[in-house]
């Protein structure tokens, strides 16, 4: 049973995803799973809100998906 105590650089670590109305364990930067993919696609930015063209940067990542399936 060991404290870890990190009281350090940054304050409190999330304790679910910082997307918008997510509540999911966040795995990767804060994010969970599907939102870090949609960090990385440039369709949330890294305070976990929807960019303003984030309706293209949604189809345009669909059609990629589509692509690759
Ligand atoms: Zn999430």
């Amino acid at each position: 049973m060991a404290k870890k105590e990190s009281v350090d650089s940054n304050a409190v670590a999330p304790t679910s995803c910082i997307g918008e109305g997510c509540k999911k364990k966040p795995e990767v930067a804060g994010f969970c799973e599907e939102h870090f993919i949609w960090f990385k696609e440039g369709m949330m930015t890294k305070m976990g809100k929807k960019p303003t063209d984030f309706d293209k940067k949604l189809i345009n990542y669909m059609k990629r998906q589509k692509k690759a399936a």
